[in-house]
């Protein structure tokens, strides 16, 4: 039984990833800002796997927080101290729009959550993995990380540092036996696109018309498939797209 820390497990991706690892008899520090989601999800996976309430602990706070991360982080009770795999996942897009047009707001919330914060809950995580000399951070980047795409580039821009940020710990690491993996999804349907288009549900579906995208669950499955490989194997990145799909721009709609 490993401990796995999942950041943004109230929705989506890390929700489905917070499922499958529970499935597999793991136990699970949840984060989100939405402590009454994890609520929810916690019971669900009680009542749906074999795992109990001293198996999952709720951690609700706001990745952007480092001085709340940090406390979070360093007075985990005794049992909870020893993360073995982190799911660096809290993250988000917000608007589309032309990188001379676009809302400052939006790519400051991009920026300090997708890079900032990200880089802190690595700070605060990965020397206790290092005293321990065991551990795996898994990033969620994206395709958008590979190539800008048209009214994107901020975005994209932070899914390329998570890309960079994963490359740089994967060599600062080497001499450890601690990996690091990218998880590079496509399009998956979640709340990412209604997110992205602030709460216009009628917007964020248009996104997933006449494709059949992803799910949280095949991403998951991509997340579980690279931390349960053999210790001897790092799977360095995974890029995962939707059938239709052939990078982040090119999607055939029927
Ligand atoms: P969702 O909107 O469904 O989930 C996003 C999660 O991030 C929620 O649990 C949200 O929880 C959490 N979150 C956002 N901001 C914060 C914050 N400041 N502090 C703590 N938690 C936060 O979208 P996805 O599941 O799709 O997104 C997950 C990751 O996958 C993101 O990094 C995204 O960039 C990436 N991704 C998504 C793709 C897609 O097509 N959906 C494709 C490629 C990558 P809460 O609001 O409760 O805080």
């Amino acid at each position: 039984m490993k401990t796995v820390f999942i950041t943004g497990a109230s929705s989506g991706i890390g929700e489905a990833c917070a499922r499958k690892f529970a499935s597999e008899g793991h136990r699970l520090i949840l984060n989100a800002r939405r402590a009454e989601r994890l609520e929810e999800l916690k019971a669900q996976i009680i009542r749906d796997t074999a795992l109990t309430e001293k198996d999952i602990l709720l951690l609700p706070f706001d990745v952007r927080e480092r001085e709340v991360a940090r406390q979070a982080i360093a007075n985990l009770p005794a049992e909870w101290q020893a993360i073995d795999i982190l799911v660096n996942n809290a993250g988000l897009a917000l608007g589309l729009e032309k990188e001379h047009e676009g809302d400052f707001a939006d790519w400051d919330t991009m920026i300090d959550t997708n890079i900032s914060a990200l880089l802190s809950i690595t700070r605060f995580v990965v020397p206790g993995m290092v005293a321990r000399g065991k551990g795996h951070i898994i990033n969620i980047g994206s395709v958008a990380g590979d190539a800008a795409y048209a009214n994107g580039a901020v975005y994209c821009a932070t899914k390329a540092a998570v890309k960079v940020l994963s490359d740089g710990l994967r060599i600062d690491l080497v001499d450890t036996p601690i990996r690091v993996t990218t998880i590079k999804p496509g399009l998956v349907e979640t709340n990412f696109s209604v997110t992205r288009f602030h709460g216009d549900q009628a917007r964020a579906d248009k996104v997933y018309q006449g494709i059949e995208p992803l799910t949280g669950g095949d991403i998951a499955d991509c997340v579980y498939f690279a931390a349960s490989a053999p210790e001897h194997v790092q799977v360095a990145e995974i890029l995962v797209l939707a059938n239709n799909q052939a990078s982040g721009s090119v999607i055939y709609r029927k």
